[in-house]
């Protein structure tokens, strides 16, 4: 059978927030993570691959901040979006919640196929994705970094961004690396792409 056509959006709708692993939905279903630390665009990635303006507002309202968020696709699978890291207000207890949850699920969740680490392309390789990193490899799981915003560097800029983190990563195993922009929409096909076929494992 061939693969389905590659959508130029993947449309989601909000399933449920869980606090930990423990009360995640049932792994009945292919799950794509997306990680990155706040204010890397998470958000942005997330309602630009969906073409929901407000989609992973729902992440942000109070109370789900700190909860792994479910959203159900029109492809089969869920996109999942993890709670943020780095907001300075956070108290190191529920640092240490989230330091649990996200841990719990990279390490343990049975169908989680891969995920997207967003990071700023201005700021890329903080403390916060390598040990995000650490985690992922730790259980062989793919991961795809995206450096977004890359639309506030010049085309020479983000190349030499580009090479110098795929250089970083180099003995990564399935690991693969791309520019991206929520705001322009740059990268978005390459990205849709890659989700679309771990969601449906191919
Ligand atoms: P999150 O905290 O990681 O979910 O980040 P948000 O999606 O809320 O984005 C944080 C800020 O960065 C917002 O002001 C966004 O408008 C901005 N932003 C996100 N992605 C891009 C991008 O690709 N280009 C530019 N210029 N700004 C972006």
């Amino acid at each position: 059978m061939n693969p389905s056509p590659i959508n130029s959006r993947i449309d989601s709708t909000f399933l449920k927030s869980a606090p930990s692993l423990k009360q995640c939905p049932p792994p009945e279903t292919s799950e794509v993570a997306f990680a990155g630390r706040s204010n890397a665009g998470k958000s942005s990635v997330l309602n630009q691959i969906t073409g929901n303006k407000s989609l992973a507002k729902v992440s942000k309202t109070p109370g789900r901040t700190q909860m792994i968020n479910f959203f159900e696709t029109n492809i089969g699978g869920r996109l999942v979006d993890l709670p943020g890291y780095g907001y300075a207000k956070s108290s190191k207890s529920s640092q240490a919640q989230w330091q649990r949850a996200v841990n719990e699920y990279l390490s343990f969740r049975e169908n989680l196929q891969g995920l997207i680490l967003v990071m700023d392309i201005r700021h890329p390789n903080q403390d916060y994705d390598l040990e995000i990193l650490t985690w992922a490899k730790q259980s062989n799981l793919a991961v795809h970094i995206l450096l977004n915003k890359s639309d506030k560097l010049s085309n020479n800029k983000k190349l030499d961004v580009l090479y110098k983190t795929r250089d970083k990563y180099s003995d990564y195993q399935n690991t693969s690396i791309q520019t991206f922009s929520a705001l322009k929409g740059q990268g978005k096909e390459e990205l849709i792409k890659t989700v679309t076929q771990w969601l449906q494992n191919i």
